[in-house]
């Protein structure tokens, strides 16, 4: 045996395990399994067709001698991406540490209350900066971002009399070109009617119901928007504003203006430009909105006994519940960027992003002075980092690339060039010697930084801003390095135990995986350089594309959509192009079923279509005949069906080539949600299933570290008549032939993460990746025979079996007062973090364990549930000061004086042996959920309140 071989480091089981193992299962091997398990007619009848594997070592070296294929420039291209400087102390205690890459979204309040203070942190940062009421905890990215701003604004039209049939929105001229893509793609299937225009020139009519600037403009400018602004709010015209987040610390704070909606990204403040992202992007607005907010937004509340606590606030917007009346579609965010991005802020401080930003914005005052003392003409008046020089552009570039240097071209005689904070006094000369060069002149050196054409003038802020002590006391190391873990050992993550939350995959993301993310020839590419100095991101994506596409069955894959959702909407978006190309503009219809996850409905909407919503039949499979029924009710106008497989109650429906060809039949297409792909990979496909596209979720199935609620990718794999429509960008071409317009700001979306699944494949190989899903089900159906006679599982396949996942029954222990959301928090007590709860049916709980796990860790867990399921035959419904009701139960309860329950201190913290040896202790007690919607605050309390 080759003791070496990566996929044993990432298979939990150990060889000798399994035997056992399947004797408990009650099967002779593991193909007797998987045949039990997974209907004949889907099996793939050979292997993937993939490199074999590589070893962690030999990856390693691999993808190092990738990484110097990327051209190390200096980049000036700006366009919302600069180099930024990530703090050594956050690079190394935040994004390489498990303890924060591994966490889930941040359900169990008490056991995240880390990472839900610095996503806190991170909304009082942008509410402040941006001078708006409130802020979510990240999106996507800018353009997204934007385009959430659009819907929002027009979702709330209605709210004024005068707009309720108003469909224009204005986009000034100065807006991103990756911005103004993306609002195309999402205005089109609302029939939104777009107008790109200068906004001094725009007449504020009746039909426009919102509008949206860019700030500075996309060309450097900074205009003074008051007056725009102004005559906007007379004419009940809605604003939004994308601001420069660095910016925002030296000019007016747009809320100052009583813009709507302030939008950005974070990635300035310390995130790596990675050829793309993953970045956080910001969202924020005023009170009047926060029930209309898209993504993520954390509240303060306080817990049972009236301490202060955190959680997410006003989920009842969310897809989960409002389905196709969501306000958005987004579920994974980009939570450790924004971390991370907070955490800049919490290193620098108000005064050290003062110093950034005049550093930035003087750079670029004294490089105007140099260059029009060389003889050349600089046009913006006024601006902050971004300059435009009038030239031939192409001498400029070819001496620029010479020098190893980018600037952005936009037109023949236009330069641009955007400077960051990494930008020193040596590059400002290196940038000064290529104009000289080309002016034929000696160059002139900038010795020192002290230009500055904001401060006097009326867009300079003049308000205070992140005064709070979080930002205003961890300025040593040492004492930044101690609150990061302070916040860190609140938090629950894989480094501690199995997160087994069914649907999401939370599998190992080894540091073989992880590490080349730090390299800086993966960081430091900036998304827009031309495709030769990528070289080494270029060959990796289309490796990875091929990849996917393989374990697909599909012809093609788009790496673009930055989640899972995102990719929903991809797919959709793919699907309405390819009918509206064969001259098919009235197919609007998506069935989708009752149990499907609601960013699947969510989706759909944005795209335009009319939700039908099919049956589940008794077993939790698709009605067929329902299915069946509704397709020909629908089929002149059939768009597309939309299934997990296998489905989200954990089965391989054997009639699902039966559903693909009945929704063929009737002129739709078929999209697959990928989230359940763990179960496929190497034994069966979507392609073989008869879809037409997927997503997936590369950070469930593909590795990729949830972040604690994001990054993600979600890339679309298609069939071959979808492949003209993957979608394209602006600036550098990508995607089909008839392209859809950008689903992300970035050509490949999150490029750098993609590393990680490309290192997954890499490193597993055809065989790797099989036997991965092997034990995958495996480890899942243990779990299920283990837990037989306590719970009853729901669900299972035709001979028996689960999938990868398995759902068990809480619903019959109401009779005893006991909620699913009991058990939940009473397994924090056993160090575990709740399985996932309610979806896909209400009352349950969903495990999916991967194949991840040892065996010694599904036996703690299975005990842990066992002991539960006993706790709970002891209580009854009259008496609920019990330990479940009062779970979790925290070191401070536990170390009072006053100990008046039931049970003893032993039972509640150490109910089974193992506990004691790697306690998790909750950091608050169960908090008050209704308590927090109902008193809104999603910024940190002021100084005073600390006095
Ligand atoms: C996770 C999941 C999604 C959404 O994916 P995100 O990456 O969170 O946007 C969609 N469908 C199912 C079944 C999922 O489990």
């Amino acid at each position: 045996m080759n003791t070496d071989s990566f996929a044993l480091r990432h298979i939990g089981p150990r060889p000798e395990n399994i035997a056992e193992m399947l004797k408990t299962v009650g099967v002779d091997s593991l193909d007797q399994l998987i045949y039990e398990t997974i209907p004949d007619n889907i099996r793939l009848q050979k292997d993937l067709d993939l490199n074999e594997a590589l070893s962690e070592q030999e990856y390693l070296e691999h993808i190092t001698k990738l990484a110097a294929k990327n051209k190390m420039f200096k980049t000036y291209i700006g366009l919302g991406y600069h180099q930024s400087i990530t703090p050594p102390v956050v690079q190394r205690n935040v994004l390489e540490n498990p303890g924060w890459y591994t966490a889930y979204t941040p359900y169990q309040a008490e056991i995240a209350q880390g990472r839900l203070e610095a996503l806190l942190n991170f909304q009082t940062m942008v509410a402040d900066l941006t001078g708006m009421e409130l802020a979510n905890a990240s999106l996507l990215d800018e353009a997204t971002a934007a385009a959430e701003a659009m819907t929002l604004l027009f979702a709330v039209r209605d709210r004024d009399q005068k707009k309720r049939k108003a469909v224009k929105f204005f986009v000034s001229e100065e807006i991103l070109p990756q911005t103004l893509s993306l609002l195309q793609t999402r205005a089109n299937p609302l029939e939104i009617e777009l107008v790109v225009g200068n906004h001094e020139e725009f007449n504020f009519s009746e039909d426009f119901f919102g509008a949206i600037l860019q700030y500075p403009g996309t060309s450097g400018r900074i205009y003074n928007y008051a007056p725009f602004i102004a005559q906007a709010k007379e004419a009940g015209i809605k604003i939004a504003v994308a601001a420069d987040i660095l910016s925002l610390v030296k000019l007016q704070a747009p809320g100052n203006f009583g813009v709507d909606v302030v939008v950005g990204t974070t990635q300035r403040f310390g995130i790596p430009l990675g050829y793309g992202g993953p970045h956080a992007a910001y969202f924020a607005t005023k009170e009047e909105y926060k029930r209309n907010i898209p993504g993520r937004i954390i509240g303060v509340t306080k817990d049972l006994d009236g301490n202060v606590a955190l959680r997410m606030a006003l989920q009842t917007r969310e897809q989960h519940i409002k389905r196709d009346k969501a306000t958005s579609n987004i579920c994974t965010a980009q939570v450790l960027l924004a971390v991370m991005a907070s955490m800049y802020g919490v290193y620098h401080g108000p005064k050290g992003l003062q110093y950034i930003a005049n550093k930035v914005h003087r750079s670029a005052a004294e490089l105007t002075d140099a260059l029009e003392q060389l003889g050349y003409y600089q046009e913006n008046d006024y601006y902050f980092d971004t300059i435009r020089i009038k030239t031939n552009a192409a001498k400029i570039k070819e001496v620029a690339e010479a020098s190893e240097i980018n600037f952005y071209y936009p037109e023949e005689d236009t330069v641009s060039i955007s400077l960051n904070e990494a930008t020193s006094l040596t590059d400002l000369n290196n940038i000064i010697a290529v104009f000289a060069h080309v002016a034929g002149k000696a160059s002139i050196k900038v010795t020192s930084l002290e230009k500055d054409i904001i401060d006097k003038e009326n867009v300079a802020r003049d308000s205070d801003f992140m005064t709070n002590e979080v930002f205003n006391k961890y300025h040593s190391e040492t004492e930044l390095m101690r609150y990061i873990k302070k916040l860190e050992r609140k938090d629950l993550s894989l480094n501690h135990s199995m997160i087994s939350l069914g649907s999401c995959t939370m599998k190992l993301n080894a540091a073989a995986e992880m590490l080349p993310l730090s390299y800086p020839q993966w960081g430091n590419i900036h998304p827009f350089v031309p495709i030769d100095q990528a070289q080494g991101y270029q060959e990796v994506l289309k490796k990875l594309e091929d990849q996917l596409t393989e374990i697909t069955g599909f012809a093609a894959t788009s790496l673009q959509p930055n989640s899972g959702a995102q990719g929903e909407f991809a797919g959709l978006m793919a699907i309405r192009a390819y009918h509206e190309s064969r001259g098919d503009h009235h197919r609007n219809i998506c069935l989708i079923p009752s149990s499907a996850h609601g960013t699947n409905p969510a989706s759909a909407v944005m795209a335009g279509m009319k939700v039908v919503v099919t049956k589940a039949n008794e077993s939790g499979s698709i009605d067929v005949e329902d299915l069946k029924e509704k397709a020909l009710k629908h089929k002149d106008n059939l768009s597309a069906v939309m299934i997990t497989y296998p489905s989200t109650h954990g089965v391989y429906e054997s009639a699902i080539k039966e559903i693909t060809q009945i929704v063929h039949d009737n002129g739709g297409q078929v999209y697959m949600d990928g989230a359940n792909m763990n179960a496929q990979v190497g034994l069966t496909n979507p392609g073989n299933i008869g879809a037409d596209v997927c997503h997936l979720n590369l950070h469930k199935t593909f590795a990729i570290p949830h972040g604690g609620g994001g990054p993600g990718v979600g890339p679309i794999c298609v069939a071959k008549q979808l492949v003209p429509f993957l979608p394209g960008n602006p600036i550098i071409k990508t995607g089909g032939e008839n392209a859809i317009n950008a689903i992300s700001a970035a050509p490949w979306g999150s490029s750098l993460v993609c590393l990680i699944s490309y290192a997954y494949i890499t490193m597993l190989g055809p065989k790797g990746l099989k036997s991965s899903t092997e034990h995958a089900i495996l480890n899942a159906n243990y779990i299920k025979n283990r837990l037989e006679g306590h719970f009853t599982t729901l669900y299972s396949g035709e001979r028996g079996r689960a999938a990868h996942e398995m759902i068990i029954d809480c619903r019959p222990f109401k009779e005893k007062g006991i909620e699913v959301v009991d058990i939940a928090k009473r397994l924090i007590d056993y160090g575990f973090h709740s399985p996932t709860v309610s979806f896909p049916v209400a009352g349950t709980m969903m495990i999916e364990p991967t194949e991840s796990e040892s065996k010694e860790e599904l036996d703690r867990f299975c005990d842990a549930l066992i002991s539960i399921r006993e706790e709970i035959s002891t209580v009854v419904k009259e008496e609920p000061n019990n330990v479940l009701k009062n779970a979790p139960h925290t070191l401070k309860m536990l170390t009072s004086s006053d100990w008046d329950f039931p049970y003893s201190r032993e039972k509640a913290a150490y109910p089974l042996p193992y506990v004691s040896d790697n306690k998790f202790w909750p950091s608050v007690r169960r908090v008050d959920d209704a308590y927090g919607d109902r008193n809104l605050m999603c910024t940190c309390a002021p100084m005073e309140e600390y006095m």
